[in-house]
């Protein structure tokens, strides 16, 4: 697709203030270095839920169908009618415990539902009762002990659901701490998932899709017996923990952006921000940059963390605000100056923002707030963009980013990547 004018008009637009860039070659990267871990055979389900953990619910599903993901999974039943909104067609399972009063509004949009608590189970057989059929996967509980029946409720769950007519498509559980070092507990999780197999085996339930690994599971090879895989955070080129770092040939597709709106000189003595945490002792150069708190920097980065500026690393002075952050830009940056909040060195990735804020990469990237326009590139060409807060999108259809996916992957990864 070649982007039409008013498109670049909006793009420029976006691009000149505080916006995120998506790079939406890197994701299928990304999703193909996947595969190669997962099962010959195995489905591949890209995690999208939490608005694709920043990166944007609607364009990360629908690219992800353009790569050719089995699956995508969400969190709430709302996330997955966004992705039918958007024209996505794959198969979506809810992961979460459903809402249960919006049910009806799943099942019309033929989205799969987690079962995994006598509550929505009920649901669902009442539902059934009606001639409303439910596609389901079974969640078990192998140790996280939040949402699944345990490997000894799970074939009395099943009968129950195929006495009421619903079908079983799939039987899934999620590990508590594949991101350790520590093997002991994830092997204990996946051995206890067989004996949930074999259980729901015995009254005669073996659904299609079998799943337990997340992107660390997957990263350290606990994919056996199953025949699909999930993955969120490494799709994204993130690591699921220091300790199960993703391989170096994995890239971030996100990076944020803003401009120097101010620039100005400290003189020793005087104060920057809220409560003048810091005090400059010579004179310092400084630009102000309209990019805060609210826009999902965390406010625990003053005077730890760094923007950067004319590829130098600017560290931050005082608070970071709810809108606006101080940096000690070099001698020469002038207003305007492009600013890199985050993404590649030597700007500060995700894992580092976290580290400094007290939390992980997960928490950073879904807070890249609503406030920030996206921007989706495929190469350096946008193909899209998004405003969440304005309410207005422009996305290319699956078959437009197939076709600029497969030019511009063909050449680094192998035409496998896109097909
Ligand atoms: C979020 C989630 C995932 C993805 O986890 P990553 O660590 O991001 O790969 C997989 N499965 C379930 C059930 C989840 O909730």
């Amino acid at each position: 697709m070649l982007p039409n004018p008013t498109m670049m008009e909006d793009v420029a637009r976006w691009q000149a203030g505080t916006h995120v860039r998506i790079r939406l070659d890197a994701y299928a990267r990304n999703l193909a270095r996947l595969r190669a871990y997962a099962p010959t055979d195995a489905g591949l389900m890209a995690i999208v839920k939490a608005d694709a953990y920043g990166h944007g619910l609607a364009m990360c599903g629908l690219a992800a169908e353009a790569t050719g993901a089995e699956w995508l999974g969400v969190a709430r039943i709302q996330e997955g009618l966004r992705l039918r909104a958007a024209g996505v067609t794959l198969p979506v399972l809810v992961l979460g415990p459903p809402n249960l009063a919006e049910l009806r509004l799943a099942v019309a949009a033929g989205l799969t539902l987690a079962v995994g608590a006598e509550h929505a189970l009920q649901a669902v057989i009442a539902l059934a009762t009606e001639g409303v059929r439910a596609n389901v996967h079974l969640k078990v509980d192998t140790g996280m002990r939040r949402y699944g029946f345990t490997s000894a409720e799970v074939a009395d769950a099943a009968q129950k659901l195929v006495a009421a007519g619903v079908s079983i498509d799939g039987v899934f559980t999620h590990f508590a701490s594949a991101d350790d070092l520590d093997p002991t507990p994830t092997e204990e999780a996946l051995a206890d998932f067989a004996v949930a197999r074999n259980n729901l085996r015995a009254v005669g339930v073996e659904p299609r899709w079998a799943h337990a690994a997340n992107s660390a599971g997957l990263l350290t090879g606990f994919t056996a017996d199953t025949t699909m895989v999930r993955s969120g955070i490494a799709t994204y080129g993130l690591s699921p923990s220091p300790e199960v770092p993703v391989p170096d040939a994995f890239e971030p597709i996100a990076e944020v952006w803003s401009t120097v709106e101010r620039r100005f000189v400290v003189q020793p003595g005087q104060g920057v921000t809220y409560n003048h945490t810091w005090i400059a002792q010579e004179p310092t150069d400084a630009g102000a940059v309209p990019v805060g708190y609210a826009d999902g920097f965390p406010r625990n980065l003053a005077n730890k963390g760094w923007l950067v500026v004319d590829g130098v690393r600017a560290p931050i002075l005082g608070r970071v605000c709810m809108d606006q952050t101080v940096a000690q830009v070099p001698a020469g940056t002038t207003a305007g100056a492009a600013v890199q909040v985050t993404g590649q060195a030597p700007a500060m990735s995700f894992a580092e923002i976290g580290t400094l804020a007290g939390t992980n990469n997960y928490e950073v990237a879904t807070r890249m707030m609503a406030r920030m326009p996206r921007v989706y590139l495929v190469g350096e060409q946008p193909l899209g963009w998004e405003h969440l807060l304005l309410g207005e999108a422009t996305y290319p259809t699956v078959a437009e980013l197939r076709s600029a996916l497969h030019s511009i992957n063909a050449t680094t990864v192998g035409a496998s990547a896109t097909t």
